[in-house]
Formats: C-alpha cells, structure tokens, sequence
C-alpha cells in the first residue's frame, strides 16, 4: 500500500499532511510512504528527516500520483491533480465537501474516494482523529496574538508609579473550540473577558475559563443541531444577538468571532453600527471569513480599518503555526487511516462508525446525505 504526501500548492500554506513521526508509525505498519521533496520545509521537516524514518522521497509529482493508494493532503488538492488520481485511490485532507460540493465531482468518475475531515464524527471515539478542532484549537490561540499585536494598549492590568492601567475588555463570539481556546488565551494575558453564543450549552464552557456568559432570550427555541453543531437560529434571535453584540461593543477593545453552521454562510452578528461605536483603535478578528464573515465590514484575508477600528480576516492562521498545526493534524490522519489499514495493506470499510460517517464520495457514488443528489 502507497501512502503519498504532495508539497502543498496553495499560496499561504506552510503546513505538511504527514511529519516524519506519524511516517515511521505507517511503516510500521507496513505501508510504503513517499513524500514529494521539500513537502515539509516549511513545517520543520527535511527530506532527510523523512529518509530517516523509512519515507522515500521524490520530485516527480505525476508518478507520485498515479501510484497514490492513499493521498494525504492538508487541502483539496487542484482539479488535475484529482484527474490524475487512479481508480480505487483514497483522498483525505479538508477537502470542503460542504462549502465546495462540485469542486469533488471529477472525484466520481475516477471512482476515488474521498474522505474529509470535515466528516469525521465529532464522537468520543474519534476524538484523536478531529483535525477540525486541532486546528481551531490553534487559530483561538493566534488569533488573540494577533489582537494583542495590533490593539494600542495592554491586555493586562498594571500597576506603576504613574498610576494603574485597567486590563483590556474582549469579547469573543462563537464558544466553539477557536472560541474557548481564545477565551483561555486572551484571559491568560490578563484580559476581561466576554464570550457570546446561541448554544446555552456554551454558556458552562465559557464560566469554567474564567469569562462572562452573554445570553439573548431566544423564547425557547434551541439552536444546538445534529452532532453538538449550532443550527441557524431565527431572525428574531439574530436580531436580538446583533442588538446584544452593538450594545457589549460600545465597551470592547477587542473582538475575536468564529461564530458558524456548518455548511452555511456565516451567521452576520457584528453590524457596521456596532463597529462605529467602538472606540477608536477598537480590534475585531473575524475568523468566519471564509464562509462570508460575522461582521458586515469584513473582507476575507484582508485588514482594513472602517470608523477607526482595525478589521482584520485571516483565512489560514493554522499554517502560521505550521509546526505544531501539521504535528497534530499529521497525528489526526495517521489514527483515521490506521482505521483502514489491515496488515499493511488498504481496507476501506463502510460500516466502520468513523470511516462510513466520513466518506464523501465512493465508488462513483456521492455517500454523505448532505452530497446526495447535489454532485
Ligand atoms: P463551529 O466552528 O461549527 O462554530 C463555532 C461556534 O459558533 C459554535 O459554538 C456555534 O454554536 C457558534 N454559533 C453558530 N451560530 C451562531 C450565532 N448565530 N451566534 C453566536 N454563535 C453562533 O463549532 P465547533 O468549534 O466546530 O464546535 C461545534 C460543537 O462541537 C461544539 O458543541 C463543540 O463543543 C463540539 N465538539 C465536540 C467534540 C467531541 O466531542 N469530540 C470535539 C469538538 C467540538
């Protein structure tokens, strides 16, 4: 069985889908690995790294392609290299099946199967394979780094000679894992802080870490979906978010808000009235760029400033920490694949409760009910 990890082409990407440890754990398990040259620089690992623990490295994309049994990939690889995939083969990375459902169409007719980690079930058991929250668990982290860096003052409080300088006042909208990771960090470095979502379950989550818990009366309604995930809540409740969120705004240095539903464009919760009443100098983070945005003003992988605030969409900060983010999404993989590994050789079995949830497409045929009927 041949594993195959590719140099990723996306311009922002840093990250690698294996690192040389996971390599030398699918050896061990009697799968070939090879690694296209200079795959890894950019995550800390040298072709010669790879070497070491039994991967064998090559510049020939195309044959490393066509003797791919099974394509790791951190994104969806472009559509000719899809195209150039064999019958049978095995494709994981994010591959955006829900937000890009066509872009997995040549997919079918090259009976490819494809499976993204966007699918993997967020259960108990497949914990150690969720490469969706290893990476959120990160971009919470950056994403206030990248706050504290461009607001004018302090997060924590000080107390000098010349007097005491009070800590910085954030909110953080969306408690998923980038926003409790954000929460965690931001209070790290002394700041007050809030936190906002439409899951009451988030409201624990958010006061276990130290932060107030903003709520809306949603009048009964529930916005927890299948799978722990939010579903979209009604206008009533958006309005009433919005008017809660301009009103905390007034008094907030710094907003961090990865507020989404999957498979939706993100939920707009940050108004262009409510940036213009924050004060000048005033940060927004909006990590929901990429589905849209969760403030009116924002533009995806820009910064920009409206009515003295500084708004600021990075669209990949994971790969800014490429070290760590490839560690644990390669780790992710490696427990997901190892879910189709027998005796060195590939087994893809549908009724395993990770692998089947996880498939997007299979043997010519769409298999996830969100992919039914659409490509
Ligand atoms: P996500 O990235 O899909 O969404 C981020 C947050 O935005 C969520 O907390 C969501 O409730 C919130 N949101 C959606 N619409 C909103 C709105 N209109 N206003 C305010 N907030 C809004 O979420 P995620 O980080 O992927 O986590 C989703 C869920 O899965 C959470 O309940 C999380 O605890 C759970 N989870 C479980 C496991 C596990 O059991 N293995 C692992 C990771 C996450």
């Amino acid at each position: 069985m041949q594993i195959t990890v590719l140099k990723e082409t996306q311009a922002d990407e840093a990250r690698v889908a294996l690192v040389p440890e996971s390599v030398k754990k699918l050896v061990g398990m009697k799968a070939a690995v090879s690694i296209e040259s200079g795959a890894g620089a950019a995550a800390g690992a040298s072709d010669a790294d790879y070497e070491a623990v039994g991967a064998t490295i090559s510049r020939d994309r195309a044959t490393l392609l066509a003797n791919a049994d099974v394509l790791l990939a951190v994104n969806r690889p472009d559509e000719s290299d899809l195209n150039a995939l064999k019958s049978g083969a095995v494709l994981i990375g994010f591959l955006k099946p829900l937000d890009e459902p066509q872009a997995l169409k040549p997919l079918l007719a090259r009976h490819v199967s494809a499976f993204p980690v966007e699918l993997i079930p967020r259960s108990t058991r497949a914990q150690a394979m969720d490469a969706l929250s290893s990476m959120a668990a990160l971009v919470g982290y950056k994403a206030v780094l990248l706050a504290a860096e461009h607001l004018p003052r302090i997060f924590p409080m000080m107390t000098t000679a010349a007097g005491t300088i009070p800590p910085a006042k954030v909110l953080v909208i969306g408690a998923g894992v980038v926003g409790l990771q954000a929460i965690a960090t931001a209070r790290r470095l002394g700041a007050v802080v809030e936190g906002f979502d439409v899951r009451a379950a988030a409201g624990e989550a958010v006061r276990s870490l130290g932060a107030k818990f903003l709520e809306v009366d949603m009048g009964g309604e529930s916005a927890e979906g299948a799978g722990g995930y939010a579903k979209e809540v009604t206008e009533e409740t958006m309005n009433k978010s919005r008017e809660l969120i301009a009103k905390t705004a007034k008094a907030t240095d710094c907003i961090i808000t990865s507020a989404a539903v999957p498979g939706r464009a993100a939920p707009l919760l940050i108004t262009e009235d409510a940036v213009k009443a924050m004060k000048p100098g005033s940060v927004i983070i909006d990590l929901s760029g990429a589905t849209g945005g969760n403030c009116a003003l924002t533009k995806p992988g820009e910064t920009i400033e409206a009515h003295g605030v500084t708004i600021m969409a990075p669209l990949n900060l994971a790969a800014t920490l490429a070290v760590n983010a490839s560690q644990l999404y390669s780790r992710n993989l490696t427990t997901f694949l190892s879910e189709m590994i027998q005796d060195g050789a590939l087994k893809v079995d549908l009724t395993n409760d990770v692998v089947g949830p996880a498939c997007a497409v299979h043997a010519g045929e769409a298999k996830h009910p969100r992919l039914q009927g659409v490509i």
